[in-house]
């Protein structure tokens, strides 16, 4: 194997990275595009998906795709990767980034809230993991890049069901590395700290909580997105061959200091 940076050469890789209409997602897919991966981009809005695939396309200049469909509807899934395989095989690289946040006090939590972020933050990862790691298997390759959060370690009030889907990205990234890793496919997770998205923006227009959050990283900032490209293109190219069950955590520090 080489051993300088064109390990982390993406060119010939396909990509899907589910949830890249706006936010991380879309940063991430323009990053693997950049990288020189043949990307599609998701959401459940087909006409912002092929909108978002044709900005990429034009900032980067490699192909890009749309395709829309439901992460929590396993037969919506299904019907997705047949037609991305259809298009481009078997992705070489599935980033399962797609997810929500709702926020109650405990007591106060509707269990149809619980359902549904369980369903779009943890079951969406294991039907995605699950529909393409038959043809992974086939190939005798894969990267799969589940995204956590530092509540994959850390829990805060009022979004106690949150903590609980993150938290449970990290074993589903270790059960995955358990079972596809002797097939060449490597699952690994990336947990970020506070990134300023739409997810987000009420925390980053609060002067409070900013504060909180400068306060308590020690890099002293909110995430830029642009900061988690580096840690998928490692993941998601030969760079990490060996690198499988991880959990990188991408927090300025946060998860590292009390
Ligand atoms: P955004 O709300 O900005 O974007 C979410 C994306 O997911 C959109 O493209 C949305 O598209 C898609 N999506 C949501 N639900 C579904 C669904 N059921 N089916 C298909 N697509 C869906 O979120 P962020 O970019 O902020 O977050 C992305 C990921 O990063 C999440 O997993 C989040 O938990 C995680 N994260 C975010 C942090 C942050 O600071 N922002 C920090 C740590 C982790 P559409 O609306 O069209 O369905």
């Amino acid at each position: 194997m080489p051993s300088d940076t064109s390990v982390f050469d993406l060119t010939d890789r396909t990509a899907l990275v589910t949830g890249s209409t706006r936010g991380i997602g879309r940063r991430l897919a323009e990053g693997l595009s950049r990288a020189g991966a043949t990307v599609v981009v998701h959401g459940r809005d087909r006409t912002a998906a092929s909108m978002v695939a044709g900005e990429i396309a034009a900032a980067t200049g490699n192909p890009v795709h749309g395709d829309a469909f439901d992460v929590t509807d396993e037969a919506a899934v299904d019907a997705g990767l047949t037609r991305i395989e259809a298009l481009l095989g078997t992705p070489d690289i599935l980033v399962n980034n797609a997810g929500m946040q709702i926020r109650h006090p405990l007591t106060e939590f509707p269990v149809s809230d619980w359902n549904t972020l369980v369903a779009t933050n943890l079951t969406s990862a294991f039907l995605l993991s699950k529909r393409v790691a038959a043809g992974m298997i086939a190939r005798g390759s894969g990267r799969i890049v589940n995204i956590g959060s530092v509540q994959s370690q850390l829990a805060r009030p009022n979004i106690t069901p949150y903590s609980a889907t993150k938290g449970g990205i990290v074993m589903l990234t270790k059960g995955l590395c358990a079972e596809l890793a002797p097939y060449g496919v490597t699952a690994n997770a990336i947990a970020p700290g506070y990134f300023a998205t739409e997810l987000t923006q009420a925390l980053v227009d609060d002067a409070e909580f900013s504060g909180w959050v400068s306060g308590r990283t020690p890099a002293a900032r909110w995430g830029d997105v642009a900061d988690l490209v580096g840690p998928l293109v490692f993941l998601a190219s030969d760079a990490s061959s060996f690198v499988n069950g991880q959990i990188l955590y991408v927090d300025g520090g946060m998860t590292a200091v009390v």
